[in-house]
């Protein structure tokens, strides 16, 4: 199902508009925030489906976000997936320790992206079991 509201937190404007430019053509809608007081106050404010966090921000770490996201009763289930230029696989392991759903490298693929949000949506909802 198309739709879905992605939050983009992105400093960089290049990545922040490749980003939009694949989740439109899969018929997402978007908003993006440039930093973590903006990423959080939007988070708020329009309750987003799913998250693309990049993890280097200027005012703070994508890191941040999560944990705060995560301390927030009606925002603790949103799909968060990290987006960083950190490609090393050590890197992939501390994240997935942080607690994103999932991990995408930068530069994106329109494939990677588009497969890794759908994924997580799907994943959302339809739980395990079937459980509430
Ligand atoms: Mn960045």
């Amino acid at each position: 199902m198309a739709g879905e509201l992605i939050l983009i937190v992105e400093d960089d404007s290049r990545s922040a508009k490749l980003a939009r430019e694949i989740l439109e053509i899969y018929g997402y809608r978007t908003v993006e925030a440039r930093t973590v007081e903006a990423a959080l106050t939007l988070a708020f404010e329009e309750h987003p489906d799913l998250v693309l966090m990049d993890i280097q921000l200027p005012d703070g770490d994508g890191v941040d976000v999560l944990r705060r996201l995560r301390l927030n009763k009606v925002l603790a289930a949103i799909p968060v997936i990290a987006v960083t230029a950190f490609a090393m696989r050590e890197d992939e392991q501390r994240l997935r320790d942080s607690g994103f759903d999932g991990y995408v490298s930068k530069p994106v693929s329109v494939k990677t992206l588009a497969g890794e949000v759908q994924r997580q949506l799907a994943a959302r909802s339809s739980p395990p079991g079937g459980e509430q």
